[in-house]
């Protein structure tokens, strides 16, 4: 298997497209830790699933948001396990609102999971990966970083961020044998596309090329890509996976 020996990190890998990459990334042989907030009982259930096909994962409860608590959970893995070999920045909310009535605390929410959670694992990481002189890094980006979604300010300047300070990252770290790399999901079921799903139904399908919105597995197969050994001279990147969404035809 592609990822034998490897030691993943996944945040928000109790659902949806962090769920699909922690499964992706164990079945591939890596020893997966992943950090959910809010459901033990799904992250418990992925643990004991994953052991079932003897891939070896464990959960923490953790907020990505809080730079002690990202410390923590790097620490606690290589621990367990000596070192961390990839990480992807996954965990991500929208708090979706026109700007004129946005909350302070809206703002501050999404920019704090979505972004400065990234600031936080690559800082914990990025000394034990220098150290080893080997690291993948693979953050969560979005279409949303391009498109001009009204409503989504907030949500569109955490994602862009993330974008530019991969490829910020990704050259700071590279004579380091360390990769950093995003990608950018179209429109994935999941729990977070739930309500825009209910209220348009197929009329997204007629925006997307591809005429199907996009599965997990979709995304985590890109992660897989980032994560291996094979991307090796791939870094700084934005991977659009979106069945053409953004290339602007239909
Ligand atoms: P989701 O189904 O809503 O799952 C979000 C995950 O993030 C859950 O595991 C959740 O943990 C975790 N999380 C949220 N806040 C957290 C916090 N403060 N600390 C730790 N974990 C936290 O979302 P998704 O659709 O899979 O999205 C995953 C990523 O892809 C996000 O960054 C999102 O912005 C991005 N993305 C998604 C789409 C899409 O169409 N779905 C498109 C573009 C980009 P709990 O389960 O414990 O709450």
């Amino acid at each position: 298997m592609k990822l034998d020996g490897k030691i993943a990190l996944v945040t928000g890998g109790s659902r949806g497209i962090g769920k699909a990459a922690v499964q992706a990334l164990a079945r591939e042989g890596a020893k997966v830790a992943f950090v959910y907030h809010s459901s033990a009982e799904a992250a418990e259930q992925i643990v004991k699933e994953l052991a079932e096909q003897n891939c070896e994962a464990i959960a923490i409860q953790a907020d990505v948001a809080d730079k002690a608590a990202a410390d923590a959970v790097v620490n606690q893995v290589i621990e367990k396990w000596e070192k961390i070999d990839i990480l992807v920045n996954n965990a991500g909310i929208i708090r979706d609102g026109l700007l004129a009535t946005m909350s302070s605390e809206d703002w501050q929410a999404v920019i704090d999971t979505n972004l400065t959670s990234v600031f936080n694992f690559c800082q914990a990481v990025t000394r034990p990966m220098m150290s080893k002189r080997y690291g993948r890094i693979i953050n969560m980006s979005s279409v949303a970083a391009h498109f001009g979604n009204s409503g989504q300010s907030n949500y569109a300047a955490s994602k862009g961020g993330i974008i530019g300070f991969t490829r910020c990252l990704a050259t700071e770290l590279a004579k380091r044998g360390i990769t950093v790399n995003a990608v950018a999901p179209g429109f994935i079921e999941t729990d977070m596309t739930v309500d825009v799903r209910n209220a348009a139904g197929d009329q997204i399908k007629k925006h997307i090329p591809a005429r199907r919105l996009g599965l997990p597995d979709d995304i985590a197969n890109a992660v897989l890509f980032f994560a291996s050994n094979e991307s090796s001279y791939v870094t700084g990147q934005t991977l659009a996976v979106d069945g053409g969404l953004t290339l602007g035809g239909i």
